[in-house]
């Protein structure tokens, strides 16, 4: 396990320049003053070399190895193409880096328990990269439903259909070999949201999907579905690529009233919570608002110094991608299909 200094900063290491990387996550690990970007990767050294550069990042690699071997970098974030985490968080284990792995995990349930494991194994920290949990809206929401504001919840509703920007309208669109798709990319968060408000597992599933103009080789660009959690709560979803006027949303309906967030499937800390009774509809204080990433920085940094836990789990990652692979499963079948049981760590069994 790699020993992080109290009196020194924690040294982050971007494994892929991504969009997120670039867009969020740099000046994210920038923002907490215990922690500072320090290398960074890519499959082309050019590529990698020209982000350090704009970042003021130290150093630059196209070998994972090499990188892996930089004894500044403390931990790893993951935000590569869906199909390389797998390897790229083995490896990180196996150099006793802590990992922030991008969602979903892996394109498969068993490669991701094989991640969770060898973290586990390694003694590195590993966490999901699910960013909704960190909003105050989102923070706001859970506190009224275990306020019992609403009573008991019954049903809920996500809407979550979005237009992707031309930039990434790449592989999450064109490439199922590389875990592109609705399910695996945006589904994954409608599931760790529920999971995050309701304190409820998605049992069951059924799905039908659409291709509507950008998605092509078999993977979906629409997809409407519902979910079945254990409480017994019923909750539909719509998360798609090619809406552009709709807004997004998560509606969670109890026995006194409902709660109603608009606009709060973002990756800005915006949109609105009300609280809804028969029809009055009232406007709730979700009060400070800041960065979801930098949330997930901070929480990951207290974690790794011992002070506290990521604010999303290796096993909440392992169970939203449970969730979007049967997503998947249904569609592919026409049928509801049950969600798999997530494989216990091995921690665990060994009590
Ligand atoms: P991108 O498509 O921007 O980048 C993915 C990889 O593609 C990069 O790591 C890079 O490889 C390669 N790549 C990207 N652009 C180019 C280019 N112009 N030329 C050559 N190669 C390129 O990914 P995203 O940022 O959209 O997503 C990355 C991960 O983050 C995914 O797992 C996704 O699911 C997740 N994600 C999570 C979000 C969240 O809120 N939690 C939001 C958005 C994404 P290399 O690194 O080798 O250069």
């Amino acid at each position: 396990m790699s020993q992080i200094e109290t009196d020194s900063l924690i040294g982050w290491g971007l494994i892929g320049v991504s969009t997120i990387a670039r867009e969020h996550m740099r000046a994210a690990i920038d923002a907490d003053p215990r922690s500072r970007p320090v290398a960074v990767l890519s499959h082309s050294l050019r590529r990698a070399s020209d982000f350090a550069r704009e970042n003021t990042i130290a150093n630059a690699y196209d070998d994972i190895d090499e990188m892996l071997a930089d004894p500044n970098v403390d931990v790893v974030y993951v935000s590569t193409r869906n199909d390389l985490h797998k390897e790229q968080v083995l490896a990180s284990a196996a150099a006793g880096k802590h990992v922030l792995c991008e969602k979903p995990l892996a394109l498969r349930l068993m490669d991701a328990v094989e991640m969770r494991d060898a973290c586990l194994q390694a003694g590195v920290i590993m966490a999901t990269n699910h960013h909704l949990r960190n909003a105050a809206t989102f923070q706001s929401m859970q506190q009224l439903i275990n306020s019992g504001a609403i009573g008991t919840p019954l049903a809920a509703r996500v809407f979550h259909a979005v237009s992707l920007p031309p930039a990434l309208q790449t592989w999450r669109v064109h490439d199922p070999e590389v875990g592109g798709g609705v399910a695996l990319d945006i589904t994954v968060h409608d599931c760790d949201a529920l999971r995050f408000l309701l304190g409820a597992e998605v049992v069951e599933v059924t799905a039908l999907s659409a291709v509507q103009g950008l998605a092509s080789n078999g993977l979906e660009d629409g997809l409407m579905g519902v979910m079945r959690l254990d409480s017994g709560l019923l909750a539909s979803f719509h998360d798609g690529y090619t809406i552009a006027h709709g807004g997004t949303g998560i509606e969670v309906h109890g026995t006194t009233g409902s709660v109603l967030g608009r606009d709060v499937m973002s990756q800005a800390p915006d949109g609105d919570v009300y609280l809804r009774r028969g029809s009055t509809v009232s406007s709730v204080d979700v009060g400070q608002r800041a960065s979801l990433y930098e949330q997930a920085v901070l929480r990951f940094n207290s974690a790794v110094l011992g002070e506290g836990f990521p604010a999303v789990s290796a096993e909440d990652g392992l169970r939203s991608l449970a969730v979007a692979l049967s997503v998947r499963e249904s569609v592919r079948s026409g049928r509801a299909v049950a969600v798999p049981a997530v494989p216990a760590a091995l921690a665990s069994e060994d009590g």
